[in-house]
């Protein structure tokens, strides 16, 4: 029998780690806990009335490829879909409109002058100020923040109305606290003009970097499951705390059973592994406490076509200066747009996504009061009738958010945990915000699993 290891947590990070680790270790006694009735952690897939609609993430990113070799791996590869081309404008709420976002940005910043001429999204003076990134002086600020960067190099308009709208609607906190170093990672070295080092740096080829099986993401949590096994994955069972058991660990369960084990994976989010620490190793524990968490709010509203048309788009962005009540949403999806072959022929829907402020309020409100909510804020843009159906799904656990400092605080953590010897910390906030981060770090987390019990049989 190979290594005892114990991956606490069965989203999308603990499944994947269990999976490595099992294909490089067949022999490995492998035991996922999930406090839910069912894994899959955030990846909440509903499948109703022929349609397929993420209440979670609704696809990964292409790069870095993790995620995408993982579908092939799992034969999931075939049912690969990207979003829809013809419909791949976004649009900004801006005074009652829906307006297009220039195409080609990146991530809201321009690439170069003419894609902003046209927009009606910024003002005469704000296209003017949006120049002057051309010839300011070149300057390198430590530990900055997307506003900050962008709101130096372009001016007010360019971060309030297209940075601000997808970046908070992304990565869920303040443009003026998430760190640039995690959010735009292709300006990490720039000092100059931002457009000139989007000019020089090659456009990703390939299309659209967003992909997600045709089925929905539960598809890959399905597969993941299957392959780990079912007797290998126990949900409904909270772990409680963590303790050093000679060279190994020991886990207590909530319904007091302990379990032990030569190698933990921490795959829940920061804040539950915090507390798991919290009496063992309160050093990490605190570091742990430190990630600012967000909650999420999604509601999905389905109408009848012939009653309600999407805009030809794949969503809309809300500005944090919308007025009340627009301002509680963050980001609409519409779904039949965007994944066309995934929605029934007669209907239309739509995804709305709580700024995570707003979400954290109305998480404990009935599932009526939040659609009414949604449906009220939506109709001060969009000509929407009764919803033929409607459904809520809530994410209390603790989103994190790359705020400034995130990438230090990670670093420390997983350096922190390393030490202690047997514990491996995976998921959002160590590997990043995306799933593909998160099965980039699981493979590493199972790699050096792997590594260490070849070297400890090895010296044996
Ligand atoms: C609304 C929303 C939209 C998103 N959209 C996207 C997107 O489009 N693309 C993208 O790439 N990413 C997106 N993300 C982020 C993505 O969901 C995460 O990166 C990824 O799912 C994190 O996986 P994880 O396994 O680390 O954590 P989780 O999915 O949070 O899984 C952790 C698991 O640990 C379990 N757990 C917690 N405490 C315990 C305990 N004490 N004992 C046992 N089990 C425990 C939880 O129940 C949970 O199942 C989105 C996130 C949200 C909330």
């Amino acid at each position: 029998m190979g290594p005892r290891v114990l991956v606490l947590g069965g989203g999308l990070a603990g499944l994947s780690t269990a999976h490595a680790l099992l294909a490089q270790r067949p022999d490995a006694d492998v035991l996922v806990l999930e406090a839910r009735p069912g894994v899959g952690g955030n990846v909440r897939t509903l499948h109703r009335e022929g349609c397929t609609v993420e209440m979670g993430p609704d696809a990964f990113m292409t790069m870095p490829g993790h995620a995408e070799a993982l579908c092939e791996a799992l034969g999931l590869g075939d049912t690969l879909l990207s979003p829809d081309a013809a419909s791949s404008r976004v649009m900004v709420a801006h005074r009652g409109e829906l307006l297009p976002l220039p195409e080609g940005m990146a991530m809201g910043v321009p690439r170069n002058m003419m894609q902003l001429a046209g927009t009606r999204l910024l003002s005469p003076l704000g296209k003017a100020r949006a120049a002057m990134d051309l010839v300011l002086p070149a300057r390198h600020e430590p530990d900055e923040s997307v506003g900050h960067l962008v709101g130096r190099r372009f001016g007010r308009e360019v971060k309030e109305r297209m940075v601000e709208p997808i970046v908070s609607g992304i990565y869920g906190a303040d443009v003026d606290e998430l760190d640039a170093a995690v959010v735009m990672p292709m300006f990490a070295n720039v000092r100059g003009s931002l457009i000139r080092a989007l000019t020089r740096a090659p456009r990703p080829a390939g299309g659209p970097g967003m992909r997600a099986p045709s089925n929905g993401l539960d598809s890959v949590v399905n597969a993941l499951a299957a392959s780990v096994g079912a007797d290998r994955i126990l949900s409904g069972v909270i772990a409680r705390s963590l303790t050093r058991r000679g060279e190994g660990w020991s886990v207590s369960l909530d319904d007091g059973a302990r379990l032990h084990a030569d190698e933990v994976v921490l795959a829940v989010p920061p804040g539950a592994a915090a507390e798991l620490l919290a009496a063992e190793v309160p050093e990490l524990s605190d570091l742990l406490r430190g990630f600012r968490l967000r909650s999420a709010l999604t509601a999905v509203l389905a109408f009848e076509r012939s009653e309600f048309t999407s805009p030809l788009a794949s969503g809309a962005l809300i500005p944090r200066n919308a007025p009340a009540p627009l301002d509680v949403l963050g980001a609409l999806t519409f779904v039949d747009r965007k994944w066309p072959s995934r929605v029934a022929g007669h209907l239309s829907v739509v995804r709305a996504t709580f700024r995570p402020s707003a979400a954290a309020e109305f998480i404990p409100r009935s599932d009526d009061a939040i659609i009414a909510l949604a449906l009220e804020a939506l109709r001060m843009m969009l000509p929407l009738p009764e919803p033929r159906w409607h459904a809520v799904e809530r994410f209390e656990t603790g989103t994190p958010s790359p705020v400034v400092g995130h990438m230090r605080r990670a670093a420390e953590a997983r350096e922190r945990a390393l030490s202690l010897g047997g514990i491996s910390l995976v998921g959002a906030a160590v590997d990043g915000p995306g799933i593909a981060g998160c099965v980039r770090g699981a493979n590493l987390a199972a790699g050096q699993i792997a590594g260490r019990f070849s070297s400890a049989s090895r010296v044996a």
